[in-house]
């Protein structure tokens, strides 16, 4: 016997229907004496759907009662899917976060988890009952509902699964496993038996959206063994219900990594925008007084090139920030004008950041320079460019998204055979 929690997004959840079938794989592992929690996300579309109409109500409104509306939709499937249980005569039982309680901060619309209590959890799974919990929700320290930021079911299942101290978490999802990029941009992208924390942790914060960022920091610090596979296949298939080897991508310490590749994967980022400041003074606390207020008023500043002064009197400082929050920057640049002392801000929205990401990069030289002429060769631009010890993020315009993605793929020989 183990415990495993077992987590559902949106698209496998998306009906009645859906969530029935979420209950025959719920089935299969309480069938075969394992205790079992599970963790859904709203029915999809649903979220969004909630958030856009607290922006109806009001353009700025208050993220408490944001946090009240949009953490409605997993009520709804916790409810759902624990009739579907009790229906097919496993005995389940549906959680909200405060019940439980999940702890978070009070960041309401990004609140972090800071303390699960898993007493109450184990206690009844010592009763033989499924725990359905509501993801994505927790409660604040002023006693109000408090969401995780979007795609936050992932990070709430990690830490059920760190809290009672699971065996496995499954994240059951709409695509079988972890690929070497989002599977909808290249049909060629191939499914990876296994992924280091560390690479998925740079896969997800550069834009591979099949696992909240918070939830891969948890599992690596928690060290939980954490599976991505897909809710559509048959519940009852072949091998579906194997214990040590299940269907789907393993994420783990790199040591249990045994052949590996010098790039695992390419993600990409959509809606980056680039500001310039032209003919910044050249003096020491300029970045300081640009990027202070930025960070202050919660703008997310990632790529930033400094350009050589000329004469050592001013120079070109160019960044970028997620396109939402371009008029917000360009506000507090504004603002700053007379400090700052710069002549003139450009800006442009609507660009991609492509990234490829490899643990292997570390010990071969020349990783970077094979992207940058391939991307040459289809006559792409390059705007700018940060790496790392495992990565090489590129910014270009975004209308060549999808062919940098499938050009970086190919060049490093991640295409399937
Ligand atoms: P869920 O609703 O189950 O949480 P998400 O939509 O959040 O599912 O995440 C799954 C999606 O992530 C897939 O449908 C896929 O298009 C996308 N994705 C992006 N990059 C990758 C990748 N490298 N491997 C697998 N899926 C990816
Ligand atoms: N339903 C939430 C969202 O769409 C949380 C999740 O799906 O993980 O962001
Ligand atoms: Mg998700």
């Amino acid at each position: 016997m183990a415990r495993i929690v077992m987590k559902f997004g949106g698209t496998s959840v998306a009906d009645v229907d859906r969530i029935r079938n979420v209950a025959r794989h719920v089935k299969r592992e309480v069938d075969a004496g394992h205790e079992v929690a599970v963790v859904v996300s709203a029915m999809a579309g649903k979220t969004n759907e909630l958030v856009s109409w607290t922006r109806e109500a009001a353009p700025m409104h208050d993220a408490r009662e944001y946090d009240t509306v949009v953490a409605s939709g997993e009520q709804v499937t916790s409810g759902l899917l624990a009739i579907a249980l009790q229906t097919m005569g496993v005995h389940a039982r549906s959680w909200q976060g405060w019940q439980i309680p999940v702890r978070t901060d009070n960041a309401h619309g990004a609140a972090r988890i800071v303390d699960i209590d898993g007493a109450r959890l184990i206690e009844r799974f010592g009763q033989g009952q499924v725990a359905v919990i509501a993801g994505f929700q927790g409660v604040g320290p002023d006693n109000r509902v408090a969401t995780l930021g979007r795609g936050g079911s992932d990070t709430s299942a990690v830490a059920i699964a760190a809290a009672v101290k699971a065996d496995r978490c499954d994240i059951y999802t709409d695509v079988d496993g972890v690929y070497t990029t989002d599977p909808r941009i290249e049909p060629k992208a191939r499914r990876l038996a296994r992924i280091s924390f560390e690479e998925m942790l740079e896969m997800a914060s550069l834009g591979a959206k099949v696992l909240q960022v918070r939830s891969v920091e948890l599992a690596m610090v928690h060290n939980v063994r954490t599976f991505v596979r897909s809710s559509f296949e048959d519940p009852d298939a072949p091998g579906m219900g194997d214990f040590d080897n299940p269907p789907g991508t393993l994420i783990c310490d790199e040591e249990e990594i045994v052949e590996q590749q010098v790039v695992t994967g390419i993600a990409y980022a959509k809606d980056e925008a680039q500001i310039s400041l032209r003919r910044v003074a050249d003096r020491p606390g300029v970045a300081a007084g640009i990027f202070g207020p930025l960070a202050e008023a919660g703008i997310n500043v990632d790529m930033i090139v400094q350009n050589v002064s000329e004469h050592g009197a001013s120079t070109d400082m160019t960044f970028t920030v997620p396109s939402g929050d371009l008029d917000k920057a360009l506000a507090v640049i504004e603002q700053r004008r007379d400090t700052l002392g710069y002549d003139a801000v450009q800006s442009e929205a609507g660009l991609v950041k492509v990234s490829v990401i490899g643990i292997g990069m570390r010990s071969h030289a020349g990783v970077a320079a094979t992207a940058f002429r391939a991307l040459a060769d289809k006559g792409i631009n390059i705007r700018a460019i940060t790496t790392s010890e495992i990565k090489i993020s590129i910014l270009i315009d975004g209308p060549y998204a999808e062919l940098a993605v499938r050009t970086l793929h190919s060049v490093y020989g991640l295409d399937k055979q």
